[in-house]
């Protein structure tokens, strides 16, 4: 085992900036393959933690009626459950986003669904025939064909169960699902008979009795294929990488032509650390964050930021919740079900509709509300207090009575839509009208869906605080004028950077991102790998 010292000393062949999907995945398939790999985690290795909290809530460790988590106060206990736990920025009104910080990156909280994009997606262009106004490319760099045989490997990997979606080419080769709850199974064959094609929808997740799908906290029982579990562990145990965990990678020193040095903040101290090449995969906000701070006078817009694209064009999908109550009743805490038959609807693309598995319990919720409610109309608070205790217990009722399904609307490119470094770190987005007229179209396509079952619509897809799928801050693309990385996800401009995370997407697509982030690592990888 090295010291510090010696990971000081040392020039790696690869740093990896960040344990999520993208970064994980890549610095696996490297080690794998002999390569030295060093990673670095500003949250807690977790693996490694007896007092890392799984299997529930950080919440749920505060005393009851407490406002939501927040910073600095409650930073240990957030990192302790793998949360982000720094506050951000967006039009003045601060929040920690509910993001994954520590080894797994935001997998640790996921709720598994692994998804393969459409191959309309990869012409984005195809689907908005109408000028919307967005900064959306024709085409991204690479085609669905030279990303179908990662999205293979990427799925048995991460041992991914389900049903291939009907309405897609192609059968990948899926493990087999679990039974389906009473609940869902009988969504499905409504679904099915209104024309619809359900599936089950792909899983990351091993068959484990009592699963209780753990998304939004630290899995418990072994279970939650994540990027820790599956790469960044056995990159250490097997392979010989390294991580320093509890880093914070603070800057990147570079040249005119590559970054020389990697600094970083850990165990109080400030220092570099070298590497051939250098794997950024920091997440949607912290990558295009570190590199607009990484400012020099050959780089006086940021790093790789020629285009001045860095950190703008961010999306996050448009995600609205349904709570639908079924004549079956019993647990579905899984996700287990999925349709796709409004991905392309009325010659537009709107996005897929999936079951989304738990809330989170309703103290927790109620807590959100009170503070959001405290923000915008403070005389109300002293009210809602005074009811909560009644309509925490309500809401605890509707949500066991009923199904939850989430419809993903693909969001657009827009340029103002963006990060800002900061500090603190902020966001500037908003939903253009192209993207309300279709959120619009899609409300009422799945309200139609869902007929005649009463159910509770739970719109957020206006709200900027719902982040888990940020991407888009460091598209790739062909043109250094109009992108950050080129087609294997290098720096344009910086021969020895690559970003992996998802920030590469140059349109967000209408599903969730992860196996779309983990193929593209694995496609990077092999390209690094030849000879
Ligand atoms: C609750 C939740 C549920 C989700 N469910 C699903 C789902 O079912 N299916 C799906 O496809 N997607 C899901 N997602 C989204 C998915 O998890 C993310 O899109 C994906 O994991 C992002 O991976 P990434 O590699 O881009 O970055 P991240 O997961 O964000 O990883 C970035 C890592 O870099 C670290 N880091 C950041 N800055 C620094 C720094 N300066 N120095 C060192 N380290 C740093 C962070 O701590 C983090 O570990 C969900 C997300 C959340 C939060």
């Amino acid at each position: 085992m090295q010291s510090i010292e010696e990971i000081r000393r040392n020039t790696w062949e690869y740093i990896v900036i960040g344990t999520g999907v993208g970064g994980a995945t890549a610095g696996y398939a490297l080690a794998r393959a002999g390569r030295s790999v060093l990673f670095l985690e500003k949250g807690h290795a977790l693996f490694d933690r007896h007092d890392a909290l799984r299997g529930r809530y950080p919440e749920l460790e505060l005393p009851p009626g407490a406002p939501p988590l927040a910073t600095p106060g409650h930073a240990p206990l957030l990192a302790l459950g793998g949360r982000f736990f720094d506050e951000i920025e967006d039009q003045g009104n601060r929040f920690v986003p509910f993001l994954g910080c520590g080894t797994g990156g935001s997998s640790a909280l996921y709720g598994m669904a692994m998804e393969r994009f459409f191959p309309a997606d990869f012409e984005p262009r195809k689907s908005f025939p109408v000028d919307v106004g967005a900064s959306l490319p024709d085409a991204w760099p690479i085609a669905y064909d030279d990303l179908s045989p990662f999205y293979a490997q990427a799925e048995g990997l991460y041992r991914v169960r389900g049903q291939p979606d009907p309405l897609r080419p192609g059968h990948p080769d899926l493990l087999p699902p679990r039974k389906p709850s009473a609940p869902n199974a009988e969504l499905s064959a409504h679904f099915g008979s209104k024309g619809l094609h359900p599936y089950r929808l792909p899983l990351a997740c091993e068959a484990v009795a009592d699963c209780q799908c753990c998304q939004g906290y630290l899995c418990d029982h072994d279970c939650k294929n994540d990027a820790a579990r599956i790469c960044l562990e056995p990159a250490i145990r097997n392979h010989g990488a390294r991580l320093l965990d509890a880093c914070e990678v603070v800057r990147l020193e570079a040249t005119a032509d590559e970054v020389s040095e990697v600094i970083c903040h850990h165990g109080g101290q400030t220092f570099g650390l070298r590497a051939a090449r250098v794997i950024l995969a920091a997440g949607a906000l912290g990558s295009p964050a570190l590199l607009l701070r990484s400012k020099n006078d050959h780089w006086p817009r940021g790093l790789a930021n020629g285009s001045g694209l860095v950190g703008r064009n961010l999306m996050r999908h448009c995600v609205d919740l349904y709570l639908v109550f079924t004549r079956a009743s019993g647990p579905s805490p899984m996700k287990e079900l999925a349709f796709s038959d409004l991905y392309q609807f009325a010659g537009t693309k709107l996005g897929t509709v999936q079951s989304f598995g738990m809330l989170p319990p309703a103290p927790i919720l109620m807590a959100t509300v009170g503070k959001e409610l405290h923000d915008a109309a403070p005389w109300l608070s002293p009210l809602f207090n005074l009811v909560r205790p009644i309509a925490g217990a309500a809401l605890a009722a509707l949500l066991r009575r009923g199904v939850l399904l989430a419809a993903i609307m693909e969001d657009l490119p827009y340029a103002d839509n963006r990060i800002t470094p900061g500090p603190p770190l902020g966001i500037q987005y908003r939903l253009h009208d192209p993207d309300r007229i279709r959120l619009a179209t899609f409300r009422k396509q799945v309200g139609q869906a869902l007929k005649p079952y009463r159910y509770l619509p739970l719109h957020q897809a206006e709200k900027n605080t719902m982040l888990a799928h940020a991407c888009g801050t460091c598209r790739f693309g062909d043109d250094p004028a109009s992108s950050v990385l080129d087609r294997f996800n290098r720096a344009h401009e910086v021969d020895n950077l690559y970003v992996v995370d998802g920030s590469f997407f140059p349109s967000s697509a209408g599903t969730n991102p992860a196996l779309t982030i983990a193929a593209n690592a694995l496609r990077v990888a092999e390209r690094l790998l030849r000879p």
